[in-house]
């Protein structure tokens, strides 16, 4: 009975937090992320409670990078079964394509790669359509050259620019995010709070950009309070959305990656963070 649940176009699941690459301005923060798995049976039980209030049209496998999961095809398996999606859809950077089982090929509706500069698929593009043709499996492929920087380097304490940051974001509007039991209005109020404490800053956004799942028996009326809200998140005052600034993509070492986690945030926001063809008016002023 879908018409009486909350719809929404995409959900997230991170299978594998960590990433095979490290793309610095990765909005899941994967390059700084320990190895960590998400669990089959707590996820299950994830779905099969959300699956009584909640549709989504993609449920999202990603990660970091999602074939990392050494059990793979049993999450696929799980997630298929719980019929909480239109579409199970995968989110890779190719990589490890070729690890791929028919089974999996099977149970999968689609699959999203990003290409990055200097990275090779590891299944050859004649392959990948034959494969796609035989299993009926849509396959959407995109090269990521920019990325929008999402994180600020401080605090965005100007209100009126919080909100029109929020109010713009499309991920904030359209893709929410199942973690550790909890579910999440867009995926990068997940991390924040990690990749905050690494820069010596507190930030405790959990409980309120976020809604318990298993045992709540106000899942539904907390669900539509979080996802129908109009202010911004806790997780905004320290994001830019989809209004930062692009930057050329770049893999980091890891002598690079340990310098830029620990740097400190700075003490006034930069008005220059903001993508440039983007003009702000701060109505308050
Ligand atoms: S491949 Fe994707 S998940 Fe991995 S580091 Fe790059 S942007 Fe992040
Ligand atoms: S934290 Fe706020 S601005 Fe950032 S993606 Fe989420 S909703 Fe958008």
């Amino acid at each position: 009975m879908i018409q009486s649940k909350i719809i929404r176009p995409f959900v997230e699941i991170n299978l594998a937090e960590h990433c095979n690459l490290t793309c610095a301005l990765c909005d899941h923060y994967a390059p700084f992320l320990p190895e960590k798995y998400a669990d089959i049976e707590a996820t299950h039980g994830d779905l099969m409670a959300l699956s009584t209030v909640l549709h989504t049209n993609h449920l999202l496998l990603l990660g970091g990078e999602p074939l990392l999961h050494p059990e793979f095809d049993e999450f696929c398996r799980m997630a298929k079964s719980v019929q909480i999606s239109h579409q199970l859809v995968l989110v890779t950077n190719g990589i490890l394509l070729h690890r791929m089982s028919s089974e999996a090929w099977q149970m999968i509706d689609g699959i999203r790669i990003s290409r990055y500069p200097g990275v090779k698929i590891s299944v050859k593009r004649k392959m990948l359509e034959a494969q796609a043709r035989k299993y009926n499996v849509w396959i959407w492929e995109s090269d990521v050259k920019m990325f929008d920087i999402t994180e600020s380097t401080a605090e965005i304490t100007d209100q009126c620019l919080r909100n029109t940051i929020f109010t713009n974001c499309l991920m904030g509007h359209i893709c929410n995010t199942i973690h550790d039991g909890r579910y999440y209005r867009c995926p990068p109020s997940v991390f924040i709070q990690t990749r905050l404490s690494k820069r010596g800053v507190e930030l405790d956004n959990h409980k309120e950009d976020s809604v318990m799942i298993q045992n709540n028996s106000n899942l539904k009326a907390e669900l539509e309070m979080l996802l129908f809200r109009s202010d911004p998140l806790e997780a905004c005052r320290y994001c830019l959305g989809g209004l930062g600034r692009k930057e050329p993509h770049k893999m980091l070492n890891k002598k690079e990656s340990q310098q830029i986690i620990g740097l400190p945030m700075e003490q006034e926001f930069n008005y220059s963070e903001i993508r440039e063809d983007f003009v702000y008016c701060n109505a308050t002023k």
